[in-house]
């Protein structure tokens, strides 16, 4: 038979992208796979399908056979092509079939008797400044593997125990080295230790036993979260095998910035600028804390750094309740454009005596 351009297999253009071609090539190893298919030639054409995938996800081969067609692979495999056994397509059938790789053979792999916790799952939450503050209700969508129903996580119907290790779930092999003869035990790859195999397999999970639902999980995380926090949902997470519980979903959230607000652990910062003449007299002024507005006095002769302390005006800890502190930090801004009247207000000052015992130390050494 004359051997079809891999392209073509693909069904791909000459320039497609290696999104392209992988994205074909999974389409057709659903499709044909012999162990899924029911397509009488599914076992040539899935052969053909890996071989051109072989080729083209391989940028240099790719190349090569833009160049030279068939021929350049002809010599190293005797006039069939390219030879592509050693080729891992794990990526692209771990994710096409499941979790654990693709399923050769009924009774599936990575599956014992052992009850076992399903995995934890991690999700990251992004919280405003604000709904980490006070608290808030989430939704939060994530997909997880739940035992199939059609099945009850089994992955098949008719339950007999499996022929390759007659249900023992191990097999002995005799390995023969220049030592001698020995007997070693394994695990049993057909049943993966189960001892049992199933007379049809599950046509809705395809013998995993599992299936992907995507899911929206309500939460309600608490007042006082921060970047970093992790929240546990119990039993929300990947579903475990062989009866054992459910693996847990984990939030972790991370706190975006707020426009005015810096949050160090439970306490709140605030820088608030103001005049040079509100920094020389003092002032009220009226400042927002997450709790509404306070009025505060600022002292006459403030400079920039000063600190004050709003007791109480932080957040709320998350496990205590106890509340943190605000402090709100003077920046006394030195104005960059003046009018004529201003300048001659600042000139008229400047000649009176505003030094103070400090400019005395630096003249010493001029
Ligand atoms: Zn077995
Ligand atoms: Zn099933």
């Amino acid at each position: 038979m004359e051997k079809r351009d891999y392209y073509e297999v693909l069904g791909v253009s000459k320039d497609a992208s290696p999104a392209e071609i992988k994205s074909a090539f999974r389409k057709l190893a659903k499709k044909y796979h012999p162990d899924v298919s029911k397509e009488p030639d599914a076992a040539e054409k899935f052969k053909e399908a890996q071989e051109a995938y072989a080729v083209l996800s391989d940028e240099s081969k790719r190349r090569q056979y833009d160049q030279y067609g068939h021929a350049a692979f002809d010599q190293m495999n005797g006039g069939a092509g390219f030879d592509f056994s050693g080729f891992d397509f794990s990526d692209i059938f771990g994710d096409l079939f499941g979790e654990g790789g693709f399923n050769f053979g009924f009774g599936g792999r990575g599956r014992s008797n052992r009850a076992t916790k399903g995995r934890d799952r991690l999700v990251r939450v992004d919280l405003d400044f604000e709904e980490a503050v006070f608290g808030c209700k989430k939704t939060v969508n994530l997909d997880v593997n739940e035992n199939c129903s059609e099945c009850d996580g089994k992955g098949g119907h008719g339950e007999t125990s499996c022929s390759r290790c007659h249900g023992t779930g191990t097999i002995t092999t005799e390995q023969r080295s220049m030592f001698g003869t020995f007997m070693s035990r394994a695990t049993c790859p057909d049943c993966n230790g189960a001892g049992k195999a199933y007379k049809e397999r599950c046509s809705k999970c395809r013998g995993t036993g599992k299936v992907k639902v995507n899911k929206d999980l309500e939460v309600k995380i608490p007042a006082g979260v921060d970047t970093g926090n992790q929240l546990r949902i119990s039993g929300k997470g990947e579903a475990g095998a062989n009866g054992g519980p459910n693996g847990d979903v984990y939030l972790e959230f991370n706190v975006r910035r707020h426009e005015i607000f810096e949050r160090d652990g439970n306490d709140i910062y605030l820088e608030l600028p103001i005049t040079i003449t509100d920094a020389v007299l003092g002032c009220k002024r009226d400042v927002p804390t997450i709790s509404g507005s306070v009025r505060l006095t600022i002292k006459e002769g403030a400079e920039t750094g000063d600190k004050y302390r709003l007791k109480g005006k932080g957040i709320e800890d998350v496990h205590s309740y106890r509340k943190g502190d605000m402090y709100v930090i003077i920046k006394v801004v030195t104005p960059k454009k003046l009018s004529r009247d201003q300048k001659k207000l600042f000139e008229s000052l400047s000649n009176t005596d505003l030094e103070d015992s400090s400019f005395n130390k630096i003249k010493k050494y001029v």
